[in-house]
This record gives C-alpha cells, structure tokens and sequence, in this order.
C-alpha cells in the first residue's frame, strides 16, 4: 500500500507556492543570519504559544540546552527527568556536568507521574545528593505533561520547570498550549515533528524577562551589548533565516493540521479499540499527535502483517535511558523503572500525519485486527 509514515511530501505540494516564494524572498535579500524572518516567525510563535518571548534556535536539543543554561543549571546540580524520552532530554543535562535523575512514567499517559517525581525530590534531599534544581517533563508523543501537579513540587521545591514540547507544539492543557506550561518551553522544528521545518531548528518559549534576555545572549556566544563583548560562555545556535521563512507559511497552516490530526486520531481509537491498547486521553488535554502510539503484547505480529502491506510502524523507545550504555555511570539497573520498562516492550507507533486519508487509516486498523486475532 505505501503510506509514509510522516507525510511531508503531500504537505509541500498543498504550500509550494508559499514556501517557494519564501525561500526565494530570503534569497533575494540576502539575510540569512538572524534576518527579518526570524523576527517574524518568534512573533507569530510567541501570538500563538500566548507567551511573552520566543527565540527560535538551531534545533530542539539546543533549544533545552539554552533553556537549562539560561535557568543557571551547572556542575552538581540534580535534573529530573523521564527515562523514558529521546536521549536529547537527558543528554543536555548531562552535557552541563549536572546530574539526571530519572523518575517513572505514568503507564497511561507515559509521561512523568508527579508522585514518584514527589518522592524522587524527597529522597535526593534526604541523601544530600546534590541541588534538586529543575524538573524537565516531556510531553510524550504530543501529550502534555500533568503540569498543574508537576508546577506545585517545583515550586515547592525552588525548582524551575523546562518543558520539553519537542512533539507537542499545537498541543493544549486545560486552555493554555503546549511550550508554555512551565517556567521555560523548548520546542523542535525537526521535518518529522508537528511543526517541522527543512533542516534543523527549534525555539525556547518563556515569559520571564530576564531568562529571555539569557537566552538571546547565549545563542549567539553570550553576547552582550553587541557581539564582540562577551558576557557569558554561550553557543552558536541561532535558526537559519532559510528555516524560519519556511516554517512561516507552514504556521499558517498549522491550525487546521492540528485539528485534523484529532480526526485521525479518534478514527483510529475507534477503530482499534478492543484490539490494542489505544492513547490515554485525560480530562481537559488536547494532543498535538507526533505519533499515535498503541500496546500490544502481539507487537512483533502485527508490525510483521503491516510491514507485509508497507505500512511502516516505529518503537518509541525500544530502550529507556537508564539503560542505555551512555548512562551506565548512573548507576540504574533493570528494573529500577519498571512502567517505562514494560511499556517500551510493548508500545509501537503507526503512521500519523494530517494528510493520512480516512480509508487509509481503516485498512491499517483491518490489518491490525486481523493479525491480533491471529489471522
Ligand atoms: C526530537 C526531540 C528532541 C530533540 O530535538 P532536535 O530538534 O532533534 O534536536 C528533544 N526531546 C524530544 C522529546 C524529542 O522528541
């Protein structure tokens, strides 16, 4: 059958003609450090995210980077995090000498769960193992966190919140949208994320004055009032005038995707309901879908009948982060996160994009419900 699995091809054919002249426009003026567009595209980011500041950056990691160095987070100090997430969460933290401290997941939502994230603040400090200093939820898949419990032990504990909204821009909790559930959102313009772009990018969302002013200053070499003084060690991760002039029109178009990736999504719910486990959707929490995640304990079989139909599907994640090899140093053992350690022997992904067509998603859920009755 050959549906893509993230369908970027049907998306620039409906905006080539936008994009196009976008990326002639830069073209034509030349800019392509931090030019005109860039501006343009953190204003209409920050108008629809309903945050104070935007900086777009050169990727999601660097976006998380920026937003921990921007937060102060050093040497020594504790970071709590989801094992169970791309290894860009935890690779940033680790990257700044401070320490990752993994916490389990919620086996409904596979984001993190607050009690355990409670417990995990306490015991820290009841061993003097370092400056619990900032939590980083991830928003799984496209579903935000459990921000409003995760929000209180923060504050609670003199820790700052950083968001990791790489796949869930366009998502919304309880009325406010995803990048700016916490003290500092950091998004990723990746192609294959909701909002993707042609290359790398990213962006940081916050409505704190002075972290913002941080984070424009760490982009560019910790610049100060101009970029040949130096006030701070920072990066070069700036977004390409080229990546923002083509996230523009895709913007512009972003609204409409994200409500038909809710229609894809109940489809497939209905449709695959009884046969899979289908996505946990609580109360008041709207997915962006980066991907459409179901369980099985017929995972193999029914990847095998899809694949048969080149119908591709993806794990994510065959391996949480505790154990893998690059953080054998932190001393976990299997079985130290056993939810996100069953979920990651059981959960694969299906093709998930707004240009998916309703019979499309009904031969996927015929396929799968015939492969799970051992068909
Ligand atoms: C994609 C992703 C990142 C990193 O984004 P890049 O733009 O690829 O650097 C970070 N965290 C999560 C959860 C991601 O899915």
């Amino acid at each position: 059958m050959g549906i893509p699995f993230v369908d970027l091809k049907s998306q620039y054919s409906l905006l080539a003609d936008d994009i196009n002249a976008a990326i002639k426009k830069v073209l034509d003026h030349g800019q392509y450090i931090n030019g005109p567009e860039v501006v343009q595209l953190e204003q209409e980011l920050a108008k629809y995210v309903g945050v104070d500041h935007v900086v777009g950056c050169s990727s999601g990691t660097d976006a998380l980077l920026m937003a921990l160095m921007a937060c102060e987070v050093g040497p020594g100090d504790l970071v709590f995090t989801t094992p169970y997430t791309f290894v860009a969460t935890a690779e940033v933290v680790t990257l700044l000498g401070a320490i990752p401290v993994f916490v389990d997941i919620d086996k409904r939502t596979f984001n993190i769960d607050p009690e355990k994230l409670d417990a995990a603040i306490k015991k820290a400090l009841s061993e003097k193992k370092g400056q619990p200093k900032a939590v980083i939820p991830v928003d799984l898949f496209g579903l935000p966190a459990d921000y409003e419990s995760i929000n209180m032990i923060a504050i609670e504990n003199g820790m700052v919140v950083i968001e990791d909204a790489a796949q869930s821009f366009g998502a919304e909790y309880h009325g406010r949208k995803a990048c700016g559930l916490g003290h500092v959102g950091a998004t990723s313009f990746f192609p294959a994320k909701p909002l993707g772009c042609y290359g790398d990018g990213g962006a940081v969302f916050t409505d704190d004055d002075k972290v913002a002013e941080k984070l424009r200053s760490i982009r560019v070499h910790g610049m100060g009032a101009d970029k040949y003084s130096n006030v701070r060690i920072g990066l070069n991760a700036r977004l390409d005038t080229m990546q923002a002039a083509i996230l523009l029109p895709k913007l512009a178009q972003f609204p409409k995707e994200i409500e038909v990736r809710q229609q894809v999504a109940k489809q497939y719910s209905s449709a695959l309901e009884g046969h899979v486990e289908v996505p946990f959707m609580p109360e008041g929490v709207m997915s962006a879908w980066a991907q459409y995640s179901v369980l099985s304990e017929k995972r193999t079989e029914i990847r095998d009948a899809l694949q048969q139909q080149e119908i591709p599907t993806a794990i994510y994640y065959p391996k949480p982060l505790h154990l893998q090899d690059a953080y054998l140093d932190l001393g976990y053992k299997a079985g130290d996160f056993p939810v996100s350690e069953n979920i990651s022997q059981r959960i694969f992904s299906l093709p998930m994009h707004p240009y998916l067509m309703a019979e499309q998603v009904d031969a996927i859920a015929t396929i799968i419900s015939t492969a799970v009755s051992g068909g």
